[in-house]
């Protein structure tokens, strides 16, 4: 395994990749990452990918990760590590614990253990594994059956609790009675009996656990729908003599009617987000305040969200996505970032060009959109001459034929083609025809732009050009 450095405040981010990284990942590993940079030189973010699920895990769905943490911005200090790739070191642990007497093989077909479980839920017990195979002292095991190649079940502590201080949901017990001895190897197949392997493939909890161990991970944040996985992975550690992490598991993210976030509700994958129109700022300060708040505030730079993330003031109860309010972010980040992010944008989503007039167009319009789509939208008016509304022009154009016709003509005659020129003619066109504002801009508006609301028609026209702008008000009439 590649050499670890020595923080002592490590945090992991550990996607299964059987899909895309979706917004529950994406505000897990976003916390683990911010946690981890709050020690700074002190603390390291691991990325580890849990393909171990071979049947479901597909090399897309790595790459969808990786594209996913890439665009967020959220780089991993180590890593990815693939658990496929630490196969041999878990099959040595598990011999260890053979060997120490922590796991023991069991010879119970599936459909015995199926019996027992039976046997349990008639008595009214928590159906479980009888213990058949379980060494315990003074106890004589069954003979092995011949032709039977056993699994290796973890031998669980027999009495007592596991207990442990929840970052987010405080203190959970369980008691060791509850607690089944779990598989932690599957049976040998032929193939790997073949190859030399003396044990089957470890299971998904043994491998987290030895990962965790192995890359001296402090800290655990994830969903937590690993509530259940957590006591017999703490077992686990403790049957290793490891150091266990603190853990923290994550209430789920609902979607707006309160159900299980899913594809109804819209983009699930964050890649989408870019499609969609999201700045991945917005999108993880968004997924911040999901679950998370430091006072009433609602915008906050990583940085911020960096120095405040101590595991304090995260939520107990599940987060219901809002995509009003995701816009409402979205909209202020658009109206901030560099102009250069927006640019670049609009050229891969959009194939526009950066130009000068493109720049204008965004510095025009950028307050008024809720996402790039919109902003792609807006300021696609100066590229393409709008589809003219016919009921619009019946009633703004028409009707100002004559006024429309000399402010042209005003126009044509502009030495210079600026804002305040063309604020000028404006006047003077308003003040020959003895008009009011909102009488000139609103035909002019609907003949050029093919609407009734744009920003100060002098600074539209202005970005839209001299030529664009005599060519549409021809047109229009
Ligand atoms: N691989 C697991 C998942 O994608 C996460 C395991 C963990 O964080 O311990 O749900």
């Amino acid at each position: 395994m590649t050499t670890l450095n020595s923080n002592t405040i490590r945090t992991r981010f550990a996607p299964s990749p059987t899909g895309y990284l979706h917004l529950g990942g994406a505000r897990t590993a976003l916390y683990s990452w911010a946690y981890a940079k709050r020690h700074a030189k002190d603390g390291a973010f691991i990325l580890r990918i849990e393909d171990t699920d071979v049947e479901r895990s597909t090399p897309a769905a790595v790459q969808a990760i990786l594209d996913g943490m890439a665009w967020l911005g959220l780089s991993a200090d180590e890593g990815p590590f693939y658990q496929m790739q630490h196969m041999p070191r878990y099959r040595a642990v598990i011999a260890d614990m053979l060997a120490a007497g922590t796991a023991y093989h069991c010879y119970s077909s599936a459909a015995q253990v199926e019996a027992m479980r039976e046997t349990a839920r008639a008595k009214g017990d928590k159906p479980k594994y009888d213990g058949t195979w379980r060494p315990d002292v003074g106890k004589v095991l069954p003979q092995p059956p011949q032709g039977v190649r056993p699994v290796v079940r973890f031998k669980n502590p027999a009495s007592g609790v596991v207990s442990w201080d929840d970052i987010v949901k405080g203190n959970i017990t369980i008691a060791n009675a509850e607690l089944d001895d779990f598989i932690i190897a599957r049976a040998l197949t032929d193939e790997a009996a073949q190859a030399g392997e003396t044990v089957g493939v470890p299971t998904y909890n043994f491998c987290v656990v030895v990962d965790d161990w192995d890359m001296r991970i402090t800290h655990v944040l994830r969903g937590d729908d690993h509530v259940n996985n957590t006591p017999r992975q703490i077992n686990v550690l403790q049957a290793l003599g490891a150091t266990l992490p603190k853990y923290g598991h994550l209430p789920m993210i609902l979607g707006p009617d309160g159900e299980k976030l899913s594809k109804r509700h819209g983009a699930v994958s964050v890649v989408q987000y870019d499609a969609l129109g999201y700045l991945p700022q917005a999108l993880l300060n968004y997924l911040a305040r999901l679950g998370w708040s430091h006072g009433d505030t609602e915008l906050l730079t990583m940085d911020e969200l960096v120095s405040w993330f101590d595991g304090s003031n995260l939520s107990k109860s599940a987060a219901q996505w809002d995509p009003k309010k995701l816009n409402w972010v979205n909209a202020q980040y658009i109206k901030q970032v560099p102009v250069q992010q927006l640019l670049a944008w609009l050229h891969t989503h959009r194939a526009m060009q950066a130009t000068p007039q493109l720049e204008a167009a965004i510095g025009l319009m950028r307050d008024r959109a809720e996402t790039l789509v919109q902003l792609a939208d807006l300021v696609g008016v100066f590229s393409t001459a709008p589809a003219m509304d016919d009921a619009l022009i019946a009633q703004h154009v028409t009707p100002n034929a004559a006024v429309l016709a000399s402010f042209a003509a005003a126009l044509t005659d502009l030495p210079e083609w600026d804002k305040a020129s063309i604020a000028s003619t404006i006047a003077n066109t308003l003040a020959v025809h003895g008009l009011k504002m909102p009488q000139l801009a609103i035909p002019v508006r609907v003949a050029v732009f093919g609407t009734t609301q744009t920003p100060g028609v002098d600074a539209m026209l202005a970005v839209l050009g001299k030529a664009q702008t005599l060519l549409r008000l021809h047109n229009a009439r």
